[in-house]
């Protein structure tokens, strides 16, 4: 029996239309775009228009727009090249990068100190974003608030209108969790913040950065949100892998994090990987709402007939609040690696939580923060739907989910 794929946060199948589209760009028209010769100005116009086709899907300007090789290098990207942009413009940096003063600045207009930047995130936030904040505490480049959700996985926009600060210059804030599916209020955020940029001066200016990973499906348009910066991965909705987009919206002090070339602005110097920039502008291209409507019916089938037909289980964070695919369980009693261990032999692919951290010893840093003990977190699992699933696979797999929390339940001599 063919595995049935419910890990579709992780990584998605490439879609066939997507394929096709990528197909010419290995061996017919594979020439590098800054060539003069027509191999290269044939890839330069497919690469600007993939980059049309981006900044359309989010209402923004081509020269907005940074291919990177996936979400991970575009909020580590933006993370260090916003404050590194920031402190050089006002010269806290010296050009190779050292830091001047541990980070204090004495001004020419009689001893003035600035304090180092402050960036605000979420303790639930990957770690593709939780990592850099983290280094730049380590360097000495910044401090870093990291701000806890609630317990149904949301963040309270009062508890982040607090969190601000006079030396505020960061808003690292995904918009979509990838364990729990959560939807964040960026919105709100991002009024908050337009609206304490009205009362400061330029240099003191707050950029906004969001995670947008998994919230492809919730049609955000960047005026809207009034971002500055936004990550987004290819391979999570169905197109290939080391494929990514940063947005960067025009005027923000970003500088590089490697050098080396003039490609994409000089914001990511390296010959563009053209198939993978074609292929996540072409799945960008046919993301449709149909899809997010089924998969969403399938959602909801699937959490209803759980909490009813099984005991002991548990939805773990917002149902409204939740983006289209994600459903994250807790059974009580059971072990979350055994029972995707126990899924998988029978025929279905589900996860624990976030794919990168797999192998990591600690408990799940987003289960934690809504309140979960750290045995709740480890009998949790994380069910992402895809648009190539079906009512029979979700009929099936509850089933089989019955059969297995039964079971591990039964072996550790556990009853509800
Ligand atoms: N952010 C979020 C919210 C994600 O879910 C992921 C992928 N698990 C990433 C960032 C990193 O994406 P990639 O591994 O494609 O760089």
């Amino acid at each position: 029996m063919n595995s049935v794929y419910f890990d579709n946060a992780s990584s998605t199948p490439v879609d066939k239309e997507v394929l096709k589209e990528m197909e010419p760009l290995w061996r017919e028209n594979f020439g590098n775009p800054l060539s003069l010769h027509s191999f290269g100005q044939n890839a330069k116009k497919v690469l600007e228009n993939s980059r049309k086709i981006v900044a359309d899907f989010l209402g923004a300007e081509s020269q907005e727009i940074v291919f990177t090789s996936g979400a991970t290098e575009s909020s580590n990207l933006a993370i260090n090249g916003v404050i590194n942009g920031i402190k050089s413009a006002s010269g806290l940096i010296t050009p190779r990068g050292e830091i001047k003063n541990d980070g204090l600045l004495t001004n020419n207009d009689g001893g003035h100190k600035h304090k180092k930047s402050h960036v605000v995130t979420l303790k639930i936030e990957h770690h593709s974003v939780m990592r850099p904040c983290e280094e730049l505490v380590k360097t000495g480049m910044a401090e870093v608030t990291y701000l806890s959700v609630e317990k149904d996985g949301v963040l309270d926009v009062e508890k982040f209108r607090k969190a601000i600060q006079k030396n505020t210059r960061l808003v690292s804030i995904m918009a979509v969790n990838n364990e729990i599916g959560t939807i964040q209020p960026i919105k709100e955020i991002g009024a908050i913040i337009a609206q304490e940029n009205s009362q400061r001066s330029e240099d003191e200016r707050i950029y906004f950065h969001t995670d947008m990973a998994q919230a492809y499906s919730l049609n955000y348009k960047a005026k809207d949100l009034n971002i500055d910066l936004a990550s987004f991965s290819g391979h999570k909705f169905y197109g290939p892998k080391g494929s990514g987009v940063l947005y960067v919206r025009k005027g923000t002090p970003l500088v590089p994090v490697n050098y080396g070339g003039m490609q994409e602005n000089g914001m990511r110097p390296g010959t563009q990987n053209i198939p993978a920039i074609v292929g996540i502008a072409k799945a960008i291209e046919i993301l449709n709402e149909d899809d997010v409507q089924k998969v969403k019916k399938l959602q909801s089938i699937l959490i209803d007939k759980t909490l009813s037909e099984i005991s002991g289980s548990c939805l773990n964070g917002s149902r409204e609040k939740r983006v289209y695919n994600n459903i994250n369980f807790s059974f009580s009693g059971v072990e979350g690696e055994s029972l995707v261990l126990k899924l998988d032999k029978q025929g279905f692919a589900v996860s624990t939580g976030s794919a990168c951290a797999v192998g990591m010893t600690e408990v799940s840093h987003v289960l934690t923060d809504i309140g979960l003990s750290p045995q709740q977190a480890r009998s949790s699992i994380r069910i992402t739907l895809g648009k190539q699933n079906i009512e029979d696979e979700v009929n099936a797999f509850v089933e089989a989910l019955k059969d297995s929390v039964n079971q591990l339940r039964s072996i550790a001599g556990y009853h509800v």
